[in-house]
């Protein structure tokens, strides 16, 4: 059987849980959830006809219950609240269009992400023009990734919901697209040498990269969880993230 990205990150989470204490909780957690996400993925793949977001609602009952028995305190009380209201997928939906809302955006994108990375798998994508959002759905990038590219390195965005990666320039911000050498700092960690912050001193806006050069064993989606440590440090800072990730963080 061909591993799927899903594999890959269950794989991961698995390694970071023992490798990296301070994120073990997470991601034992982040590991139960992309298990989930896979069965979601291999739903929609043996659907027999074309199918549309309503088809995620089978879903549901089940990632409430994920969630109160692996979540954490609010997430599981924010699990029992969902599961009660009457117009659950509107909100959910509405969570969707609206990522700010904490209630309901861990359910709404728990969901929608398989669903929407595997359309993007089915569609033609032009990732090789420079842009701040996903060529496919237009959600914000959640991490910058960093490859070998002949003798430099290459820079792509990865979205925050379909997971599609698409090409970026190295020195230019997403957020305010400022180009400016010594108006973006990187800021790194002992702790996690292959994650930095890119940050932008005109917006005061950062993402993490995950440098696949330093390591090529991670996976950018499940890393960026890991490194939360990193995040708390920019907040310190005063630096604002681009876009949250998965658990709202
Ligand atoms: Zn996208
Ligand atoms: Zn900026």
């Amino acid at each position: 059987m061909i591993r799927s990205a899903w594999d890959r990150r269950i794989e991961r989470a698995g390694e970071l849980e023992q490798s990296c204490p301070p994120a073990a909780a997470l991601m034992r957690f982040y590991g139960e959830t992309a298990r989930f996400q896979r069965q979601v993925t291999q739903g929609l793949a043996a659907a027999a006809q074309p199918v549309d977001e309503r088809f995620l609602l089978r879903y549901l009952p089940p990632l409430f219950e994920l969630v109160r028995r692996e979540g954490t305190a609010p997430m599981a009380e924010a699990a029992v609240l969902a599961a009660r209201s009457p117009d659950l997928w509107d909100a959910l939906l509405r969570s969707h269009a609206d990522p700010t809302d904490p209630g309901y955006a861990l359910f709404g994108r728990v969901l929608m992400q398989p669903y929407m990375e595997w359309r993007a798998s089915q569609s033609e994508i032009d990732t090789g023009t420079v842009r701040p959002t996903c060529p496919f759905c237009g959600e914000n990038p959640v991490a910058a990734v960093l490859r070998q590219e002949g003798d430099g390195g290459k820079r792509t965005l990865l979205c925050s919901l379909c997971a599609t990666e698409w090409e970026f320039r190295r020195m230019l911000c997403p957020s305010c697209g400022e180009e400016d050498r010594d108006k973006l700092p990187v800021y790194t960690a002992e702790q996690f040498a292959h994650v930095r912050v890119e940050a932008c001193e005109t917006c005061r806006v950062y993402l993490k990269a995950v440098d696949l050069t330093i390591n090529g064993l991670a996976v950018p989606v499940v890393d960026e969880m890991a490194s939360v440590a990193l995040d708390l440090w920019a907040e310190e800072k005063g630096y604002s993230k681009l876009q949250p990730n998965l658990f709202q963080m």
